[in-house]
């Protein structure tokens, strides 16, 4: 009866432990505690084994094996020393699962059937790289295994036919678009509407019911992830995709140069103040490296993406060297992230591709749009 009583107590101390050091366990994309970012899903211990099943809201692909490792090295030795005081032997299994969830997005905006999260990537200045970090960005997300869509808001410039390679007039099936299907991506774009060389004129009302026209009359399969590659500033279409779309967060690309953060931080600074949670910040084109030499160049100067990270309180996603391959696989419509999957410049975009998913994945979930299914990764 005593030792009974004992093993029971055991497994109580044993249970606050393991806690105690998942608190602990900072999560590199998360940026928060595993309790914090309340990722245990079960916790079950009996005489034989530890089962701990966590549960992350955004897919871990490659990460999900390191850490399974990670935390084994953490919770091992607490449940081996434990086990040990009471003479019995514990196996300790850890499962990571991941479940892609519908976050919030402001009341009385219409939601858009099949999309589960709208995700705007935005920028001040035009030519720092926004565009080309949507495409990889949707790539890496689609690589990771989502279900991902990218709609071209440049209504002005439109560049992703042909960064993505899919030049050609959308089909009009029953007055609706159908996206180009183009390396597991779903793309719709104004220039899949136009000749290629046929100027864009847009009034000023027109843009807004231009954009909306895009992004509800195209036939979208089912996708946890739709990218929305905004034009660059804080005009029309900001305001539209902020007061009419079910937006659940943005990135903002910047260089580090002081013009461009000047406005990049006008365009973080409006969809704040429009309700739209910033996912964090990508500082592109951050330093470049000479293939003669090695040496490191700060062509547009330092941290500034960092700190203008800080200053607003949101995540810097990453920084993306100015690099010859990135330009050149944009412009023969095969990116970095396809072209180069092993490359080093591609683990950066898949690591912002998870960091902004785990940002994403921290925000509140409208539970009754949840029609996701477990995938289990390890
Ligand atoms: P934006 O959408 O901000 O106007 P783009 O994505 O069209 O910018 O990029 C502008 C140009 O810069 C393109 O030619 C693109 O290939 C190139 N580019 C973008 N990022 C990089 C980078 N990190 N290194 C080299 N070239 C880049």
């Amino acid at each position: 009866m005593k030792q009974h009583k004992s093993k029971i107590l055991k497994t109580e101390v044993l249970k606050s432990k393991i806690y105690e050091a998942l608190a602990k366990y900072q999560d590199p994309y998360l940026a928060v505690d595993l309790i914090t970012a309340n990722c245990i899903k079960e916790l079950i211990i009996n005489n034989s084994q530890v089962i701990l099943n966590l549960q992350y809201n955004f897919l871990l692909g490659k990460y999900s094996l390191e850490l399974s490792k990670k935390l084994r090295v953490v919770l091992e030795p607490i449940v081996t020393s434990l086990a040990k005081e009471v003479g019995i032997k514990l196996s300790l299994e850890i499962n990571c699962y991941s479940k892609i969830l519908t976050h919030a997005y402001k009341e009385n905006v219409e939601k858009i059937p099949n999309i589960k999260n709208i995700i705007a990537i935005g920028s001040g200045k035009g030519g720092v790289g926004k565009s080309t970090v949507s495409v990889n960005l949707a790539l890496a997300l689609k690589a990771q295994g989502a279900r991902v869509g990218i709609l071209d808001a440049d209504l002005y410039g439109p560049s992703l036919p042909h960064m993505l390679g899919c030049p050609d007039q959308a089909t009009i099936v029953n007055n609706k678009l159908q996206p180009h299907h183009v390396y597991g991506l779903y793309c719709i774009s104004i220039g899949h509407l136009l000749e290629p060389e046929s100027p864009v004129v847009w009034r000023g009302p027109m843009v807004s019911g231009g954009l909306l026209q895009l992004l509800h009359d195209t036939i979208w399969p089912e996708l946890d992830y739709l990218i929305v590659d905004l034009p660059p500033g804080t005009g029309d279409i900001q305001l539209t995709l902020a007061q009419k779309i079910p937006v659940s967060g943005a990135v903002i690309v910047t260089t580090p140069q002081v013009v461009a953060l000047l406005d990049a931080q006008k365009a973080l600074v409006m969809l704040q103040k429009l309700q739209i949670p910033i996912l964090g910040v990508v500082e592109n084109m951050s330093f470049f490296v000479c293939a003669n030499c090695n040496h490191k160049h700060d062509i547009f100067g330092t941290d500034g993406g960092g700190n203008m990270a800080n200053k607003y309180d949101v995540r810097l996603l990453g920084n993306i060297p100015l690099d010859l391959s990135i330009r050149r696989q944009a412009d023969l419509g095969m990116t970095t992230v396809l072209a180069f999957p092993d490359r080093n410049i591609s683990k950066i975009y898949h690591n912002m591709a998870t960091s902004m998913a785990a940002q994403l994945s921290k925000l509140s979930v409208d539970l009754k749009l949840d029609r996701s299914q477990i995938v289990i990764e390890s």
